[in-house]
């Protein structure tokens, strides 16, 4: 009998790992820095996910659920991998706390970094209170109190969405689009709508990348059916006139200066590289990419390998993704890793 297999991150890339791997009765060992699982879905507090509609602690908490439920996952909560050597169906771990396992392959799944606002200064994040980004809407919306005005809690009566923060801004090295930021932004914005009916919801944008069936979902319904308004602009700055947020940039549309007041500004957040990324890759011995994201080989003569034979990766470590997505990979990076256990048996 092969040795289990090692996934590291239990976000919706390693659950979906951990899951496909029980589902062929093969044992792996899921190590997960933080003291829950779910990822950034559930260690963040999303609320609604797209394109489902569901809860994100009902859909990724169930993941969750699925995987600790069963004897062929052994979790290790608060874990990281310190070392490890080897080669494949023959490797060797430690983890942090101080324990070490022989295993056969290993995933890498985890994941990315949220882009920190604080880099993007002049869009008034951290001098304003009422600049807040759409994690934080997420969180708002998930605990069940709605949106509303930081400052002093009131509900907000304009609200705008600024697209691309922390993403195709090569000012700040962030070349990259977060691909769902655009889809997650129109669905907070119909919610805020369905929330509060009175209060206007603006999405300021580059261009709207709403892919596949998003287009219809999110964009055209969000204009259709919730009134959002979108302004093709570019942001300067967000200032305040003493009583409300002001917006100050160029309407790309008719090229005029404009001038708007907000109650509420919020950021859509891209992802960054996972800040541990340099640390993982020194520890697993594999390659990343210009940007920081754990380096994928082509697909074509393989699944999800990494530049190391044995250690496969899924999901947004190797860049930004969906949680669809992440979830297809996970299960690729288990086909894959399952391949080294067959091959070692055929041997
Ligand atoms: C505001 C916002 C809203 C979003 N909403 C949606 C949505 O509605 N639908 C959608 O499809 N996508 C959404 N996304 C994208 C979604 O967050 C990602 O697709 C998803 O989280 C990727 O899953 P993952 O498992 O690859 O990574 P993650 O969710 O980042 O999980 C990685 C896991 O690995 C752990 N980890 C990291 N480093 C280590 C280490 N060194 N050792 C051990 N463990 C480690 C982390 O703690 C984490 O638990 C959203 C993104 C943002 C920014
Ligand atoms: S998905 Fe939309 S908001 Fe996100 S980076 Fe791409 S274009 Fe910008």
């Amino acid at each position: 009998m092969s040795e289990p297999i090692l996934i590291v991150g239990g976000g919706p890339a390693g659950l979906s790992a951990a899951q496909a791997l029980s589902a062929v009765g093969r044992k792996s060992i899921l190590v997960e820095k933080e003291t829950e699982l779910g990822g950034a879905p559930i260690l963040s507090g999303y609320a609604k996910l797209v394109p489902s509609g569901e809860w994100a602690k009902d859909a990724i908490g169930g993941m969750a659920q699925r995987v600790t439920d069963t004897d062929l996952v052994d979790v290790r909560l608060g874990a990281r991998v310190e070392s490890f050597s080897g080669s494949p169906g023959a490797f060797n771990a430690t983890l942090s706390n101080g324990d070490s396992c022989h295993v056969s392959a290993a995933i890498l799944a985890t994941g990315f970094t949220h882009f920190d606002s604080i880099n993007k200064p002049e869009w008034g994040f951290g001098s304003h209170a009422d600049v807040v980004t759409t994690v934080q809407v997420e969180q708002m919306i998930s605990s069940g109190k709605g949106v509303y005005c930081p400052s002093d809690g009131r509900a907000p009566e304009r609200v705008a969405i600024l697209l691309c923060v922390g993403s195709r801004d090569r000012q700040i090295g962030r070349e990259w689009c977060s691909k769902i930021c655009c889809t997650v932004s129109a669905n907070i914005a119909m919610e805020i709508r369905e929330q509060l009916p009175e209060c206007s919801v603006y999405i300021y944008y580059m261009d709207i990348r709403t892919f596949g069936l998003n287009e219809i979902n999110y964009y055209w319904r969000s204009q259709e059916e919730f009134r959002v308004k979108y302004i093709k602009s570019r942001v300067a700055e967000v200032t305040s006139d003493g009583n409300r947020l002001l917006i100050k940039g160029e309407d790309t549309l008719v090229k005029r200066p404009i001038s708007i007041p907000f109650d509420l500004v919020v950021h859509a957040i891209g992802m960054d590289p996972n800040l541990e990324n340099s640390t993982i890759a020194d520890t697993f011995g594999v390659d990343l990419q210009t940007e920081g994201n754990i380096a994928q080989q082509s697909s074509y003569g393989g699944l999800a390998m990494t530049s190391r034979p044995g250690v496969y990766v899924a999901g947004a470590a190797t860049g930004p993704e969906t949680i669809d997505d992440s979830i297809a990979q996970g299960q690729a990076a288990a086909m894959a890793a399952l391949a080294v256990a067959a091959a070692e048996a055929a041997e």
